[in-house]
C-alpha cells in the first residue's frame, strides 16, 4: 500500500483544528464514479466560509486501486459521517470505479460486477492494509471498524448506505472486511502478554492494607477486601496490558464469597496486580510449567536428608525435601 500524505489546509474542517483520540475507524465509499484518491485534493481542498465550495466536508483519507492520500492528521476532528462518530472514527473513503451511475438513493446502475471485480479487489487490499496500520497506531482492533450504514444504525452517523450498497456485489460485507483485517493483525503480532503470570481465570484477593484501585483511582469498599474473592475476567485490551496510574492493571469480573464459595455478578473494575494475591491460579502458565523430578520418599527424615547430602554434593545444589 502506498501511503501519500498532504493535508487540506484550505478546508475548514482542517483551519476549525480539532483534536480526537480516534477509537474507531469509519469506512465510506466515494459514491463518484471514476474520481481517484489523488483528484480528491483539488475538489475538497477548499473553504466553505470562503464560498469557494458548497459543502463542509473533509476525510482522513481516500483510497483507490492504486495508492491512499491522506489529507488530514489521523488525529484531526474530521467532517466525514454527519453525526458523533466525528468525535471518535477516523474517516477512510475508497473510491469507486467509473462507468456506472447512480440511480435513486444509493442503487448504483451499469455496475458491471466482472469488470470491475480487479478494481475492487486491489482497492480492498489498500482499504484492509490502511485499517491495519491505523489498527497498530490507534491500539484498534478489526471489532473498532464500522461502515457509514452501520455507523447510522447505531445512531453516530446520518442514514448513508455506504459501503452496504457497494461490497456485496463482490460478494463481500463489513464482516468479512473486518476479518480479512484481522486476518492480517494476527499473523504478524505477537500474542498480548499476561501481566506478571495473572491469567483470565484466576481467583484472587484484594490485599487488605490496600486503598484505592490503582495510583489515584476510586477507594476501594472494605466488603471488596473482607468479604470475597474475585475473577479475574480480563488482563490486556487490544491485546496490550492495561496501565493505569502508571500500575498493570486486570480486571476483576465475578465474586466469590470467601464464606459460602457462592458466585455473583462482581465489581467489575480494573484495578493495580500488586495489589492482589493470587488464591487459586486457574492453570499454570504456559510457559511457566514445572516438572519436578523426585528420587526418593523415606519415613524417615534422616535418610531424606542423606541423600539430600549426596545430590547437593553430586552437584544438584536446587535440590530440597518436601
Ligand atoms: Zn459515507
Amino acid at each position: 500500500m502506498k501511503l501519500n500524505a498532504k493535508y487540506m489546509t484550505r478546508n475548514d474542517c482542517f483551519t476549525a483544528g480539532k483534536k480526537i483520540a480516534p477509537n474507531g475507524i469509519m469506512v465510506h465509499s466515494t459514491a463518484t464514479p471514476g474520481v481517484m484518491a489523488a483528484d480528491w485534493f483539488s475538489r475538497w481542498n477548499k473553504s466553505y466560509k470562503a464560498g469557494e465550495t458548497n459543502r463542509q466536508v473533509c476525510v482522513h483519507a481516500f483510497v483507490d486501486n492504486k495508492e491512499v492520500w491522506q489529507y488530514l492528521p489521523w488525529n484531526h476532528r474530521g467532517w466525514h459521517c454527519g453525526g458523533t462518530g466525528n468525535n471518535t472514527h477516523i474517516g477512510i473513503e475508497i473510491c469507486e470505479p467509473a462507468g456506472f451511475s447512480y440511480g435513486k438513493g444509493s442503487t448504483m446502475v451499469g455496475y458491471n460486477i466482472s469488470e470491475n471485480e480487479s478494481y475492487f479487489r486491489k482497492a480492498w487490499k489498500n482499504a484492509v492494509e490502511l485499517c491495519v496500520r491505523l489498527c497498530r497506531e490507534y491500539e484498534l482492533t478489526e471489532e473498532d471498524i464500522i461502515c457509514h450504514s452501520e455507523g447510522a444504525k447505531i445512531g453516530i452517523a446520518s442514514n448513508h448506505g455506504d459501503v452496504m450498497h457497494w461490497f456485496p456485489k463482490h460478494g463481500e460485507n463489513m464482516d468479512s472486511f473486518r476479518a480479512a483485517v484481522r486476518a492480517t493483525l494476527n499473523k504478524s503480532s505477537t500474542p498480548p502478554n499476561l501481566p506478571l503470570g495473572i491469567q483470565v481465570g484466576d481467583l484472587v484477593e484484594v490485599k487488605a492494607t490496600v486503598n484505592s484501585y490503582y495510583p489515584g483511582g476510586a477507594t476501594i469498599p472494605t466488603w471488596v477486601k473482607t468479604d470475597s474473592y474475585h475473577v479475574v475476567t480480563q488482563v490486556v485490551s487490544n491485546r496490550k496490558p492495561v496501565l493505569k496510574g502508571g500500575k498493570t492493571c486486570v480486571l476483576l469480573g465475578k465474586k466469590v464469597n470467601k464464606k459460602t464459595g457462592i458466585e455473583s455478578a462482581g465489581i467489575m473494575s480494573w484495578i493495580d496486580v500488586d495489589t492482589l494475591t493470587v488464591i487459586k491460579s486457574k492453570k499454570p502458565p504456559d510457559n511457566q510449567k514445572l516438572y519436578r523430578v523426585q528420587v526418593g520418599a523415606f519415613s524417615n527424615k534422616e535418610n531424606a536428608e542423606a541423600l539430600l547430602k549426596k545430590l547437593k554434593s553430586a552437584g544438584f545444589t536446587d535440590a530440597f525435601i518436601k
